[in-house]
C-alpha cells in the first residue's frame, strides 16, 4: 500500500516500476490533473528531499539496502552470542539476493513450547568454592550451593562440556521452534547458580520440560550414560508428585534418543542398565514443579568416555539426542 496519495515521481512510469498499474487504472485521473503535476511534483519532490525518505521509500524489491543493513559483513547479520559454528544452518552463503527481512521465529513441532536448559556447575565454581560451599534448602535437607564438576584426566572440565552441549542443544531445540532457557551462560557469572536458583528458573519459565546437563566422575572402566528421574518427595519446598510420572517419560524419551543418535550404551555401572536412575538428593529435581530430569551423557574419569566427550562431534550427536528426546515428548 502507498503511504499516501500522492501523484508518482516521473520516473515511476518507467517499465520496470511495480507502480505502474497505478497509472493504467489511473489514467483518465492522471490526464486530468496532468496540468497540475509540475507545480505538484516540485513541492512532493521538496517534502521528499526535506524528509529524507527517498521517493522508492515504501516500495517493496526497490528500496535501497538501509545503511544499517548495509554495513553489516553477511553472516553477521542473525550472529548470537553463543551459537555453535556446527548445526547452525547458514542462510547467507548461495542464497539469491533478497530484500532483508527480520528473521521470523521458527515454526515446528516445538512452537509455543518453553525449555529450560540447565548446563551443570560452572567453570567458575573452582575460584569460587567459599561461595558454592554455602549451605541452600532443597526441601528434604540442605546441600551445597553449587559444586565444582568433575573433569577428565587431561583437564576438561564437565562445566566446559555441559556449557558446550547445551548450546548445541538450544540450537537444535531452537531450529524445532522452541523458546529455550539457559540457567547460565559463559562468562555471565562468575559463580553457579545455586542449585536452587536452577530450578526456580525452569519453575519461574512455566518451562514444558527442563534438561540439566551433566556428566559424570565415577572410576574408569566404569562407562555409559543414565538420565537421573526425580523421585516422589515431599518435605519442605519440595514436592515432586505431580512431576514424578512426566519427568519419567520425558527421561525415557531422552534415553532411547540419546543412545540411538550416539550409539552410547547405558551406563554399566548403575541402573540395571536401563539408563534410568531415580534420586531424591538433587535440589534441581526436589525443587522443580516443571517435568525435569537430569542426564550424565558418560564418564569423565573413563578414557574411552573421555574420547567422546571432548569430540565436538561427539557432543553435536548428544545434543541431538537429547533434542530429539524433547521433541519426542513434547511435539510427538
Ligand atoms: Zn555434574
Amino acid at each position: 500500500m502507498r503511504y499516501d496519495d500522492s501523484p508518482p515521481p516521473p520516473e515511476s512510469g518507467s517499465s520496470v516500476n511495480p507502480d505502474r498499474h497505478w497509472f493504467t487504472r489511473r489514467s483518465t485521473l492522471v490526464v486530468g490533473i496532468a496540468a497540475l503535476a509540475p507545480a505538484c511534483l516540485a513541492g512532493w519532490v521538496l517534502t521528499q528531499a526535506l524528509s529524507g525518505a527517498g521517493p522508492d521509500a515504501n516500495r517493496p524489491g526497490s528500496a535501497p539496502q538501509p545503511a544499517s543493513l548495509s554495513t553489516v559483513p553477511p553472516g553477521q547479520r542473525d550472529a548470537k552470542p553463543g551459537a555453535t559454528p556446527s548445526g547452525s544452518p547458514s542462510t547467507e552463503a548461495g542464497t539469491p539476493a533478497a530484500a532483508p527481512v527480520p528473521a521470523a521465529p521458527v515454526k515446528g513441532p516445538l512452537t509455543g513450547k518453553t525449555v529450560v536448559v540447565d548446563p551443570g556447575h560452572n567453570t567458575g565454581n573452582f575460584k569460587h568454592t567459599d561461595e558454592i560451599d554455602q549451605q541452600v534448602d532443597i526441601g528434604t535437607n540442605r546441600k551445597e550451593c553449587d559444586t565444582t564438576g568433575t573433569t577428565t584426566n587431561s583437564g576438561y572440565m564437565e562445566a566446559e562440556f555441559t556449557m558446550d552441549v547445551s548450546k548445541r542443544l538450544r540450537a537444535a531445540l531452537e531450529a524445532q521452534g522452541a523458546k529455550v532457557v539457559l540457567t547460565h551462560e559463559t562468562g555471565a557469572r562468575a559463580w553457579g547458580p545455586c542449585i536452587t536458583e536452577r530450578a526456580r528458573i525452569g519453575n519461574e519459565a512455566n518451562a514444558d520440560a527442563v534438561v540439566s546437563v551433566h556428566a559424570d566422575g565415577v572410576s574408569a572402566g566404569n562407562r555409559g550414560f543414565h538420565v537421573i528421574l526425580p523421585a516422589k518427595v515431599r518435605s519442605g519446598a519440595a514436592d515432586t508428585a505431580k512431576i514424578v510420572e512426566p519427568s519419567r517419560e520425558l527421561g525415557e524419551r531422552i534415553a532411547g534418543n540419546f543412545a540411538r543418535t550416539t550409539g552410547s550404551a547405558p551406563a554399566n555401572y548403575l541402573g540395571g542398565g536401563t539408563g534410568l536412575v531415580v534420586r531424591d538428593d538433587l535440589g534441581g529435581l526436589n525443587l522443580s514443579t516443571r517435568p525435569k530430569v537430569f542426564i550424565e551423557c558418560g564418564n569423565m574419569r573413563d578414557a574411552k568416555d573421555a574420547a567422546q566427550l571432548t569430540s565436538p562431534e561427539w557432543r553435536q550427536k548428544a545434543a541431538q539426542g537429547i533434542a530429539d528426546g524433547i521433541v519426542g515428548f513434547l511435539g510427538g
